[in-house]
């Protein structure tokens, strides 16, 4: 099996949305926010190679909103899709699987990109799409809370692709490779556990975004059942101590993972770094 995480880009977002109630005298220490109150943001995506497929965790924004939409994000840094599959060894065409871990437009965008000739294109012409059935369902109904991150442009294409595959429950994709999927963020985000070189990892998506939303009450506004989203939290962060396993993240433009450590106040962050620094 081989590991590879790659930046596609850093965007921005209002820091009291990333950190729902907590005070932002508080968050601020943990994140620098900008006269605009924007924090920075990755967009770190996982590729997993292994018994002869090449799984892709998660595409980004794409390119098929304008240039006022993109404006509003703060695209900068990063080595872009294909740039950064580049970077670890891959072509589009390389890629047999794309795990969706849910439908917001900052996850799944980069699957279908503008086409020269007009229309829009799968750039991975040879993948498989997983997202669980309880995404597909509720992206499909939408709903006024996530009506600017459930994008139609996003979405329907992956329904006339004739290559959808709806996970039902969790389970393995393949050897090694485990699917688990949850409720807080939005109902039926998936998010996968790998297991590498003797150790689990748990790329951890948007119930645990940051290494700053380890916490059990750092939350994102975002979040549609906070409670939920805080026992869920809970499950993950007494399985991964006790069993050491990482964390992955997504958003964390300084840290890829970390392990975790016992303090008074709860479970918190312990030694964070590069991947390769861990395993
Ligand atoms: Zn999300």
């Amino acid at each position: 099996m081989k590991i590879s995480l790659f930046n596609i880009s850093n965007f921005r977002v209002d820091g009291g949305a990333m950190f729902g109630v907590i005070p932002k005298a508080l968050w601020s220490r943990q994140a620098e926010a900008d006269e605009k109150n924007t924090i920075d943001l990755s967009l770190t995506s996982l590729v997993v190679e292994t018994g002869g497929r090449v799984i892709l965790v998660d595409a980004g924004w794409g390119d098929k909103q304008d240039e006022k939409f993109f404006r509003h994000v703060y695209l900068h840094g990063g080595s872009g899709l294909v740039g950064g599959l580049a970077g670890c060894g891959y072509s589009p065409d390389n890629i047999t699987d794309v795990i969706i871990t849910h439908l917001h437009a900052d996850h799944c965008g980069g699957c279908f990109v503008n086409a020269p000739g007009g229309g829009v294109e799968a750039l991975f012409p040879n993948a498989v799409y997983h997202i669980s059935r309880p995404q597909w369902e509720w992206a499909n109904e939408s709903n006024l809370r996530e009506e600017d991150a459930f994008l139609p442009e996003n979405i329907k294409p992956f329904g006339e692709s004739g290559k959808l595959n709806l996970v039902e429950e969790n389970g393995e994709l393949c050897p090694g490779v485990r699917l688990r999927i949850f409720y807080g963020h939005t109902p039926g985000l998936m998010l996968p556990e790998i297991s590498y070189r003797g150790r689990t990892l748990f790329y951890a998506g948007d119930l645990i975004p940051t290494a700053a939303h380890i916490p059990l009450l750092w939350n994102m506004a975002y979040d549609l059942l906070p409670l939920v989203t805080i026992a869920e939290k809970q499950e993950i962060l007494d399985e991964a101590l006790r069993n050491d396993h990482l964390l992955l993240f997504q958003h964390d433009p300084l840290a890829e993972c970390c392990e975790l450590t016992e303090t008074p106040k709860g479970i918190r962050g312990g030694r964070k770094g590069k991947l390769s620094d861990f395993v």
